[in-house]
């Protein structure tokens, strides 16, 4: 790739669907025989949704999960018809309708939700899909355990509902030596002990890592397909999905003792050169990664030198000989050398809220996925 951007936009950010369908088609080997969904919900982690979601059809995928029912119909003229497309809220109250219009399935988290659709059902005079969802330990979505109990003792609740999966969400996966995950196994296991016999879906992606117990017969993964790390402190099986150049906008020789940036967070202790790169907190650059974030010239660390700004960061360039990085030279804020499991931890959080924050304001090209 050139040193130089040939866009006006401040950062370049490149997505290699190739690498994405890659980790897919890993993770789905891992998982044996059940089957590989994909989570594309949130725009499919901030990478574009509307390029994601078809390059995994092309791959095979035919399970697709977003959280907003919008999300889905938006996506649904994308997919081949034997693509489900799964939204994971439910329906919204008085939505029910837009579920069977758009050929999209609706994940059932509450009793009135179930009400809702069966109600629906019966006004179709057909039964339709849904997907129903048992809280295991999250307690954020799905039926209580007592809830669950009301469905097992009355039939006639789920009348009407063609349940084309029961599932359930784990709160830690990605630590293996949480108990939390054990529990929840069991959990879930009992409540499928309690429900018609139908398939099954517990795992995201770090799930499909705590093994053949926790896969039953379709895993959701998500942030893997997108490169972040499934297993925390182990090395990430995963393929780098992302590369996010920033542009140098301005550079300048500063004396020692001169302080850079909003509130003078970083003072120079030797004469340095800073460099203006045109990426800042209002493109999802954290403004935590003031004084922490690292980026790279031609795999030479540059780091972030005061505090981040709206549109800019300042980084320290010393180490890069002057006549080499100039303005519109190009810099890895995140790339293989600095993934966004690195570049989270510095600014305090995890790689999906990096991913998620990427701007809109970013130059986008996507690699491969035909
Ligand atoms: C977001 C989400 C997933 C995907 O999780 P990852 O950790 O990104 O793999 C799976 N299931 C549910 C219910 C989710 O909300």
């Amino acid at each position: 790739m050139s040193k130089h951007s040939q866009t006006n936009a401040g950062a370049v950010l490149v997505v290699d669907l190739d690498a994405i369908c890659n980790n897919w088609r890993a993770l789905r080997a891992r998982l044996g025989g059940a089957q590989c969904a994909a989570v594309v919900k949130a725009d499919a982690y901030g990478l574009g949704a509307q390029r994601v979601a078809p390059a995994l059809y092309r791959a095979g995928c035919r399970h697709f999960f977003v959280a907003h029912v919008d999300e889905a119909i938006s996506l649904r003229p994308l997919l081949g018809a034997d693509a489900s497309l799964y939204a994971l809220h439910g329906s919204p109250p008085g939505a029910e309708a837009e579920f069977p219009a758009h050929g999209v399935v609706p994940v059932l988290n509450s009793l009135r939700q179930l009400a809702a659709f069966r109600a629906l059902a019966q006004r179709h005079g057909k039964a339709l899909p849904a997907v129903l969802q048992v809280d295991t330990g999250m307690a954020r979505l799905g039926l209580s355990a007592p809830e669950l109990e009301q469905v097992v003792a009355d039939a006639g609740l789920l009348q009407g509902v063609e349940l084309k999966l029961v599932m359930s969400h784990l709160v830690s996966a990605e630590d293996p030596s949480s108990p939390t995950n054990r529990l929840q196994l069991e959990r879930f296991r009992a409540a499928l002990g309690r429900l018609p016999t139908v398939a099954a879906s517990l795992a995201n992606s770090s799930g499909i890592f705590l093994g053949p117990d926790y896969h039953f017969d379709l895993a959701r993964p998500g942030a893997a397909l997108y490169g972040v790390a499934p297993v925390g402190g182990a090395d990430n099986p995963m393929q780098s999905v992302i590369r996010l150049r920033g542009k140098v906008i301005q550079t300048r020789s500063i004396d020692a003792g001169t302080a850079v940036g909003y509130n003078h967070r970083w003072t120079a202790a030797k004469p340095s050169r800073i460099a203006t790169v045109a990426v800042g907190y209002a493109d999802g650059y954290l403004r935590s990664l003031s004084n922490r974030g690292t980026a790279h010239f031609e795999g030479i660390p540059l780091p972030v030198v005061g505090n981040v700004s709206m549109d800019t960061i300042t980084l320290d360039a010393s180490a890069v000989p002057e006549d080499q990085l100039q303005e519109g030279s190009l810099i890895d804020l995140a790339c293989p050398l600095n993934p966004v499991d690195a570049v989270a931890e510095r600014a305090g959080t995890i790689g999906y809220e990096i991913l998620t924050s990427l701007g809109n304001r970013y130059a986008r090209s996507y690699l491969g996925g035909e």
